[in-house]
């Protein structure tokens, strides 16, 4: 097919289909089709040297199922392998390599890649390397400036592709859900525009070190390139087009009078299977009202409009973001929303390092009664991934010490509650504001004590900080004014909520400051005072809360902390006629228990509020996406070690894709990481302790014994002694096989064919758990179907929406102990450099000077 194109001077560069491998199976393959591209397209350019030639596209993350820069070690032991053999390959066809740009995080990695790759005495000779350059992205500029410098230190004419990138959805979407400081792309169609003429004037200013290619279908980015060459007389320089695309365009180009420089067409190869990636990219592009190639299909738009100077144009906005694209931090406005950490950005990781080594974390839990930390004995606690490691110590309150701070939270209760609703508020909202300023020991203390990843801290910090800006608003919203209520006489009927005194709140371990925190605050707001009482294995994060939310103005005798045992502690607690009420967190066995003792107890009827576990389901029919399916299922299968209450347990697979999709999930699960949770690369640590690891562990032999194991990943020989267990996979007939939630990384799966889909519902809905369930299906039908008969709390349902594949990856994050990238090298640069910094020299004369391009950057 690309015969008559290439008659007509066409080059072409082969993208060999397939990305965002999920087994190493599948990246081995796809090696295999690259390679075999190489040979095939060097044979057939009978050696015209890597320009004249045709060339082949490759993408990073097929190559290797973790192409991320949390596994940077990994990707240098593994991938940089494979793409040394076919630069080797493309070197001895003497073709050339091109390496496309992917997601904003993982730039870094691959410029670490190209610099390695320049350097390899294999490949001194040949003049084929590549890479591709997004020039949405704000360090655009810094990242050419950069390739230049690479070009001339390594002597190899790089073959630079210049596009304006093709995920721009994703990027704001990630980094508004990942709560990011700002975007890493531009907010303006016309700023990529601007850049991409300032990134282009550059690599044609470089001169011999660059091998331009401009790759565009944008008239009057083309029409400019070619303005600006003619005048610099540079003429050593190509387009590029997608195949299908921008053929008019180049039409002219190629019919233009002068000298004419020649195109190459970007041309995927492959099978149907995996075309969608690629095509949903397309679709996105070509359906963006903002893009030309849609603009220019627009007859009522006219010609003069459709290629206006992007500088005019946003000189009338004075550059400033895209107003309508809200920022990550107001996607809840008016709640601000929590501050994430972007641990795929070695410039934060450098300032999370270098936080942690002045920080002093308070390792010792005391009870804090009225304000006052009590002394007694001391007891370690231990390191739930290294048992040898003490992180700390904690003393227990007593059931006196327990009495008295109830006493003095239930006198304390009314002028807390006449502080008013605003007052408290603004205290919880301080509260947030001094968690995210001291997140770092926060975390720390997380990944310590409770043996959670780094990103999972995060998540958690995030969660924490979000429940007490979440409560304030609520609050504020409910109790402020007085509900009036109809009033058919003419009197005053008004409904007033109020506190209702002391309350208890149990929170577990799993989420020892989001929960523990998150029921603090909810009562707090309401008006009540609190006795808080935190898991037995995770006191310090929530001793640490405590003393924040203290130094934030609740006063001692409104908060309390009451570490020690929750069965001694409760009972002397429960017991007791003034207490308010009861928030309570975890197992359903416990649960029931409380609910016992506070029947039996003299005084009012108090509530108990229960959030217990799960058996939790997902339901995938044979119309789900395998990838979204896979990465779906390991993440609530074992991140967190599966220590979660809305963790899946049982995964249901139709008959027909049965075999296929746990292939797939087999090999991603074949590529997790267990470790010690201070490594950044660790996808899943330890689980908490000696009796939830004993307790799995026999879950796991009585089922291997009754059923069947299907799979379980080998544990690092070189791990400390913890409390480790390994993710594993079990095959059972369906829900009717567990009579209990098992908290840890283990994955039961069972078979269904279709027809029998109603009684799957019933037999999840039989065990009354009820938590969440999770269908994957691509059949509008079948899901509401389910949903509809599902009786479950919460309901996710993943329609497989081809949108939601594009830029589709697992969690990242880099050895802080420096197992990843180095830092400091001279492509790590500010990857939210101001929009503003695009300046344009509108004063000085012709349209190529004007560009100053992201110089602030
Ligand atoms: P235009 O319509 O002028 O520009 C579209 C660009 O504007 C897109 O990048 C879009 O994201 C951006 N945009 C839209 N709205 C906004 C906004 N509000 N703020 C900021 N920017 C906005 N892409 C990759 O990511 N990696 C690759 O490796 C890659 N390889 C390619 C190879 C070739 C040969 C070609 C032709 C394209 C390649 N692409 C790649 C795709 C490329 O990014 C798109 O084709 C390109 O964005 C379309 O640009 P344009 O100049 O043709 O269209």
């Amino acid at each position: 097919r690309a015969r008559p194109w290439e008659k007509r001077g066409y080059r072409y560069s082969y993208d060999m289909l397939g990305e965002a491998a999920y087994t190493d199976a599948d990246a081995i393959g796809y090696f295999q089709t690259y390679l075999d591209a190489i040979r095939v397209v060097g044979l057939a350019s009978k050696g015209q040297g890597c320009i004249r030639s045709a060339g082949v596209s490759v993408k990073l993350s097929a190559l290797y199922p973790r192409y991320e820069f949390a596994k940077a070690a990994h990707v240098h032991q593994v991938l940089y392998p494979r793409l040394l053999q076919l630069a080797q390959a493309a070197a001895q066809a003497n073709i050339g390599l091109c390496v496309d740009a992917e997601e904003v995080d993982r730039l870094e990695i691959s410029l670490d890649i190209i610099e390695q790759l320049a350097f390899e005495p294999s490949l001194k000779d040949w003049q084929g390397l590549g890479l591709a350059v997004q020039a949405y992205q704000r360090r655009s500029r810094a990242v050419v400036d950069w390739l230049v410098d690479l070009a001339e230190r390594s002597g190899h004419r790089l073959m630079i592709r210049l596009v304006k990138g093709a995920y721009w959805d994703t990027e704001i979407k990630r980094a508004q859900e990942a709560g990011l400081a700002t975007f890493p792309v531009f907010t303006r169609k016309l700023h990529t525009d601007i850049a991409y003429l300032a990134c282009a004037r550059s690599l044609i200013d470089a001169g011999m070190s660059i091998y331009p290619c401009f790759a565009s279908h944008n008239a009057q980015t083309v029409a400019w390139i070619l303005a600006y060459a003619d005048q610099q007389q540079h003429r050593e320089f190509e387009f590029q087009r997608l195949h299908g695309m921008g053929e008019p365009l180049y039409v002219q180009v190629s019919e233009r009078g002068e000298w004419r420089p020649a195109t190459r067409i970007y041309a995927p190869v492959g099978g149907h299977e995996h075309l969608l990636a690629y095509l949903v990219r397309r679709l996105l592009e070509n359906g963006a009202n903002s893009s030309f190639v849609n603009r220019m299909v627009d007859d009522a738009l006219p010609i003069g409009e459709l290629v206006r100077d992007p500088i005019e144009q946003a000189s009338h906005h004075d550059y400033a973001p895209h107003p309508d694209i809200v920022q990550p931090l107001d996607v809840f406005w008016p709640r601000i929303n929590s501050k994430g950490l972007d641990l795929t950005d070695p410039l934060v990781l450098q300032a999370v390092q270098h936080r942690l080594q002045v920080i002093k974390p308070n390792r010792l839990a005391q009870p804090i009664i009225g304000g006052k930390a009590l002394a007694g004995q001391r007891v370690a606690l231990l390191h739930p991934a290294d048992t040898t490691q003490q992180v700390g110590e904690v003393i227990e309150a007593t059931a006196e010490q327990a009495l008295q701070a109830l006493r003095l939270a239930v006198a304390a209760q009314p002028s807390w509650e006449a502080l008013g609703v605003e007052r408290r508020a603004m205290i919880l909202e301080k509260a947030a504001d001094l968690f995210e300023q001291q997140r770092i020991m926060l975390m720390q203390l997380c990944v310590e004590e409770a043996g959670k990843t780094w990103k999972d801290a995060v998540a958690e910090i995030r969660e924490a900080v979000d429940f007490l800006r979440y409560y304030a608003r609520e609050a504020r919203r409910l109790f402020d004014l007085p509900l009036r209520l109809p009033a058919p006489t003419g009197e005053d009927n008004q409904m007033v909520l109020r506190g209702r005194g002391a309350w208890l709140c149990i929170s577990p371990w799993n989420f020892p400051l989001a929960i523990f925190v998150g029921q603090i605050a909810a009562a707090l707001a309401a008006g009540n005072t609190v006795l808080a009482k935190p898991a037995e294995q995770t006191p310090l994060v929530a001793a640490a809360a405590v003393r924040l939310l203290h130094e934030a103005g609740v006063r001692g005798d409104e908060l309390h902390l009451l570490t020690g045992d929750g069965a001694r502690l409760g009972k002397a607690i429960m017991a007791a006629p003034n207490l308010a009420g009861v928030v309570f967190t975890g197992s359903t066995e416990v649960a029931k228990l409380i609910n016992q003792q506070l029947a039996a107890r003299d005084g009012a009827i108090v509530p108990l509020i229960a959030e217990t576990g799960g058996l939790n389901c997902m339901i995938v029919d044979s119309s789900a996406l395998p990838e979204q399916v896979t990465r779906d299922v390991l993440a609530s299968a074992f991140q967190s070690a599966g220590q979660r209450c809305s963790a899946l347990r049982v995964l249901y697979l139709q008959d027909e894709i049965y075999d296929r999709q746990m292939a797939m999930i087999q090999g991603a699960l074949a590529e997790l990481k267990v470790g010690l949770p201070t490594h950044l690369d660790t996808d899943l640590s330890a689980v908490i302790d000696q009796e939830a690891q004993q307790g799995l562990l026999a879950h796991i032999e009585t089922f291997r014994a009754q059923h069947k194991l299907i799979d379980q990943l080998a544990l690092p020989t070189d791990l400390p002694a913890g409390h480790w267990v390994t993710p594993t996979i079990l095959e059972v007939s369906g829900i009717e096989a567990l009579n209990q939630e098992s908290f840890g990384p283990i994955l039961h799966v069972a078979r269904y064919s279709v027809e029998k889909i109603d009684q799957v519902v019933d037999a999840i809905n039989q065990k009354g758990y009820g938590l969440t369930l999770a269908v994957h299906s691509r059949i509008e039908m079948r899901w509401r179907r389910i949903a509809r008969r599902a009786r479950v709390g919460n309901i996710y349902i993943n329609r497989n929406q081809i949108g939601a594949i594009v830029g589709s990856q697992p969690f990242g994050g880099q050895g802080l102990s420096g197992t990843g990238p180095k830092a400091g090298g001279p492509h790590y640069l500010l990857r939210f450099a101001t929009e503003h910094c695009i300046s344009a020299d509108l004063t000085a004369a012709g349209g190529d000077t004007r560009l100053m391009g992201l110089s602030d950057t």
